[in-house]
């Protein structure tokens, strides 16, 4: 599209998450107008890192805003697998992409601040939640909780798991449980039992469980996170240092006694759920972006990263095609088949062994999912 055409679009994005600012940061960049719509009264992230893959900040290089993501993050160099008691299987340099060989370790309370910090003043509305969409074909109608209703050429859907968007437009399907649960927090390094050696992202797995230590260098801390399989589905289930202690049990020591020695109000307790493929993302004035289109489990710790990947295809979509219909076809074809191969590879995160284990003598869909 002329870029005096794409000016004149006026985009509403729905959810300031990783890949609702990330749209936002790459339509505007476009000259688009752009405002985000965001539920929640203040931004805030769960305590736990991620990972930012090269092709990741490889984006934010094209966008002008590498220094504000590498600013607070460190760069890895590689990412190991070990087994619960410390016995290297694997260690892989993390696949890069063109001169960027480094993955950024992010907390995820300092990655939201700084994507939202480089957007223009103004273009995120706190406290918009989205309750209705009437898509009237080439713009569409949003209204928000208290009757507000505003007027878009494009509406991104960037909501989330839960997406409303996709809801009303694309699928009424429920989220799937994945059979596992993720404890996460984050703890100074000095408490880490001396498990922090380098800057570098370790996953330990035992049977049915998996530890990752993600060292945060530049805040002196690492995320500990706790990914395990358990039958409870409940979205925020109670787990007591007990549970948590069970569940490392028969780790290195070090990893046990983290657990033991952490303040369990800081821990971060969810039960895991990804959602089925979705047939179609786009209608010609509506689009689903980052986990409204594709929320994966983290086994391949790709959910973000994709969501952000989502924001710049779609600019460069823009930017391509003829028309906005034109684009969010050109978009979908581009980000789909991606997206559904890491949908489905992240769904294998543990064995058929594991999961009888913990679910005998059954196989709930959720534990094993359909390919
Ligand atoms: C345990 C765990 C570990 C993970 N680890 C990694 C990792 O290492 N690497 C990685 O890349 N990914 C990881 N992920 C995945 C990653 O967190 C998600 O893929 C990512 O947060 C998706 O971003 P998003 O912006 O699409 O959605 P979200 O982050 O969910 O943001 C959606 C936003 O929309 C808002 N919203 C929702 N509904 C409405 C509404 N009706 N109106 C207005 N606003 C609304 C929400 O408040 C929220 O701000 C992990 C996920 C989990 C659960």
């Amino acid at each position: 599209m002329q870029l005096s055409e794409i000016k004149n679009l006026k985009i509403a994005v729905v959810g300031a998450g990783y890949g609702g600012a990330a749209a936002a940061k790459a339509l505007s960049l476009l000259g688009a107008q752009v405002d985000v719509y965001e539920q929640a009264s203040r931004i805030g992230e769960v305590g736990a890192g991620i990972g930012l893959r090269p092709s990741t900040m490889n984006r934010f290089r094209a966008w002008g805003i590498f220094d504000a993501i590498a600013g607070v993050s460190s760069p890895s160099d590689y990412f190991e697998i070990l087994s619960a008691t410390g016995d290297p299987i694997m260690k892989e340099a993390w696949p890069a992409a063109g001169e960027q060989a480094h993955t950024h370790l992010i907390h995820r309370g300092d990655f939201i601040d700084a994507l939202l910090g480089v957007l223009p003043e103004g273009m995120v509305h706190l406290g918009h939640r989205l309750e209705s969409l009437q898509d009237r074909g080439d713009r569409s109608v949003l209204t928000f909780a208290g009757g507000k209703a505003v007027e878009a050429d494009l509406v991104v859907g960037a909501d989330g798991i839960k997406s409303v968007v996709r809801r009303q437009l694309f699928s009424e399907r429920d989220p799937v449980f994945s059979g596992e649960h993720a404890y996460r927090t984050v703890i100074p390094v000095d408490a880490a039992h001396g498990m922090v050696v380098d800057d570098n992202l370790r996953m330990y797995i035992g049977r049915g469980t998996k530890i990752y230590l993600l060292p945060l260098r530049h805040r002196g801390q690492v995320s500990f996170d706790v990914t395990a399989l358990n039958p409870d589905g409940t979205w925020a289930p109670r787990v007591t240092r007990d549970d948590l202690l069970a569940t490392v049990a028969g780790f290195d020591e070090r990893l046990v006694n983290i657990a033991r020695d952490l303040d369990m109000d800081t821990v971060n307790v969810r039960a895991v759920y990804d959602i089925d493929p979705v047939d179609t993302w786009h209608t010609d004035s509506v689009v689903l972006v980052g986990d409204a289109a594709h929320s994966m489990l983290h086994h391949q710790g790709q959910g973000a990263n994709s969501a952000i990947e989502d924001g710049g295809a779609l600019a460069d979509a823009l930017r391509d095609a003829d028309s906005v219909k034109e684009a969010l076809a050109l978009y979908q074809a581009t980000r789909k088949p991606v997206t559904d191969e890491l949908q489905r590879i992240s769904r294998q995160g543990w064995t058929e062994e594991e999961i009888s284990d913990v679910f005998p003598g059954q196989k709930p869909a959720a534990a094993a999912p359909k390919e």
